[in-house]
């Protein structure tokens, strides 16, 4: 065989005919390739809004030309758990991010659409460049996330392959794809995390589209215009600043002050919203904790007085950095685990057709009757954050006390966290519910709860404002009030204030019952077995588990 024709017109796709050896010029195949076009390399960029450890846009710095993009996908954006808060977020994230590219000598371009049509009428625009420019490599991440975007990923690689387009999708957290066994996986996170951060290219050389801006979608209000009450904001630059704030100053009493509503806001890292984004690498988080504890111990080693609560503070927030790649490899072995109850013998205990609209909307709304529960509902709605107890109380209070689905509630209450993170989310939505087999059944009492992190009523006071006067001591109760205190407190419980929707102790009861009679049924154990053999940390072996 041999090659007879070819013609290297720029910009042109032609054919090479490979034929016969002999001279009838058989023609066996017709191939059409790009000659004389440049080869682009696309950094496709998804929840990964930065520039530094960014190993996607290295890999494509070190090969350039580079086209730097984000696609806006109808599907996602419109998905019931993402709502205007989550795009106001990405924009400002973008915003800073099209600044650190400009700086490297890259545009980053944004587009509208699905994918892979998006790529393929880029393929359209580029060719039709004066320098005709070809994607002959795209560059991602390994994106762990809904359903939605795990079907979009398929399409793209499916695309890629038909195109004769590299695809090539980098790690960017300690979440390993295709993981054969969750044994050993724990190392695997501390191999990912060995290495140093990658810096930032130093300069890119980059490719641009005329006119590649394009009108920002009409809900794409600035975050400030959505009304939210100090709502966090995005891009690269804040998160470092945040998480250096943190490690240098707020995080000192981390450890005892991260599940009160109260204090929780100013001691906790926050640096959640800027992971799910990707703004920040975990990596990144891990190695500045490290630098912190390195420094503190220069200090002690130098005589300086050092304050000791800050190693057991740092050491939960390290904790806490594996949690979040423990619970999104959750989602990457199973990745219909936003709708799919994870131990089969807990399906349809909660009814899933719909839920009771009555007590959902209650729960919503803030108007439970329970004011911790209320307060914790009206602040996220406002202020697009939770700590870990209060998102698990309120999970658990719609979930046991009211009986729902942990979907209804789950999706609910992701519209409303700007750091919506799915394989994070539904995994504890679930836990919190009582439905994964293999985690400790916890029924938070609200009552109990107000008392202990709520301790002098100051965040009840600022977000259930109807309850101002009450004294502290009928503050997590207040429908306990006679009628006469209720009239020197200026509130009437079943109208300026809602009486309890459901009775606690009665509630926690007849939920208590009704799991454990599923976790107690013939076959729950080999269930939970079967979560835990694909799904489970390994830090307790299954035996030790409280599954009975
Ligand atoms: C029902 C429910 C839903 C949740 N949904 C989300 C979500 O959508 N996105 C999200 O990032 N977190 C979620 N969490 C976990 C946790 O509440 C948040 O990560 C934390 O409150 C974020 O605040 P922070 O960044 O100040 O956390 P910090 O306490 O400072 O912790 C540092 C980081 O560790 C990780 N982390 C902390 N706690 C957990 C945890 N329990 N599980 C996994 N990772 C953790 C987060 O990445 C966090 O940013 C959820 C928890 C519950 C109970």
């Amino acid at each position: 065989m041999h090659v007879w024709s070819s013609f290297p017109l720029q910009g042109l796709k032609h054919s090479i005919r490979i034929t016969s050896p002999s001279s009838t010029r058989i023609i066996l195949r017709t191939y059409d390739v790009d000659l004389m076009m440049q080869s682009v390399h696309l950094v496709w960029f998804k929840r990964d809004l930065r520039i530094r450890d960014h190993a996607a846009l290295t890999a494509a710095a070190a090969h350039g030309p580079v086209f730097c993009l984000y696609v806006d996908e109808p599907e996602l954006l419109n998905a019931p758990d993402h709502s205007a808060m989550h795009l106001a977020f990405v924009n400002e994230c973008l915003h800073d991010l099209e600044r650190a590219l400009a700086g490297l000598g890259v545009t980053l371009h944004r587009r509208t659409g699905d994918l892979p049509a998006v790529f393929a009428q880029l393929q359209l625009d580029l060719a039709a460049l004066p320098e005709p420019a070809r994607i002959t490599t795209i560059w991602a991440h390994e994106e762990t996330t809904g359903w939605t975007a795990y079907q979009r990923d398929r399409a793209v690689r499916r695309w890629c392959r038909a195109e004769g387009i590299v695809l090539h999708e980098l790690p960017q957290t300690g979440v390993v794809r295709c993981l054969a066994s969750r044994d050993g996986w724990a190392a695997a996170w501390e191999a990912r995390m060995a290495t140093a951060p990658l810096p930032a290219p130093r300069r890119i050389e980059g490719i641009t589209l005329p006119g590649h801006r394009v009108q920002l979608l009409p809900a794409a209000l600035p975050i400030t215009q959505l009304g939210y009450l100090g709502l966090q904001h995005g891009g690269e630059t804040a998160a470092r600043e945040t998480l250096r704030s943190f490690l240098r100053d707020r995080g000192v009493d981390y450890r005892r002050a991260m599940s009160s509503p109260a204090t929780a806001p100013h001691a906790c890292s926050r640096i959640s919203v800027w992971l799910s984004t990707g703004a920040i690498s975990i990596r990144t988080c891990e190695h500045a904790a490290r630098a912190r504890l390195q420094q503190l111990h220069d200090a002690e080693t130098a005589g300086e007085p050092v304050d000791s609560r800050w190693r057991s503070s740092i050491a939960s927030f390290r904790s806490r950095l594996r949690w979040h790649c423990h619970f999104m490899q959750k989602l990457e072995d199973q990745p219909l685990l936003e709708f799919e109850t994870m131990c089969d013998a807990f399906i349809g205990i909660r009814d899933e057709s719909e839920p009771d609209d009555t007590l959902l909307s209650a729960w919503y709304d803030g108007r439970t009757g329970y004011p911790l529960i209320d307060a914790c509902m009206r602040s996220v709605r406002a202020t697009g954050w939770l700590p870990f107890r209060m998102r698990a109380m309120v999970m658990s209070f719609a979930s046991y006390h009211l009986w729902q689905h942990w979907r209804f509630s789950g999706v609910l209450l992701a519209r409303h966290f700007l750091d919506f993170e799915p394989g994070i989310h539904y995994s504890q939505s679930q836990m919190q519910s009582g439905v994964t087999g293999i985690n400790a059944i916890r029924i938070y009492n609200p009552v109990k709860q107000a008392l202990e992190q709520d301790p002098d009523g100051s965040f009840i006071r600022q977000w259930v404002p109807e309850l101002h006067a009450v004294p502290l001591a009928a503050l997590a109760e207040p429908h306990t009030m006679p009628a006469m205190l209720q009239q020197m407190y200026g509130v009437e419980i079943g109208v300026t204030y809602p009486s309890p929707i459901v009775d606690n102790a009665h509630a926690m009861r007849t939920a208590r019952d009704r799991i454990w009679a599923v976790r107690r049924a013939p076959g729950t154990r080999e269930a939970a077995r079967r979560v835990y053999d694909r799904l489970g940390s390994r830090k307790e072996p299954f035996s030790r588990r409280d599954v009975r």
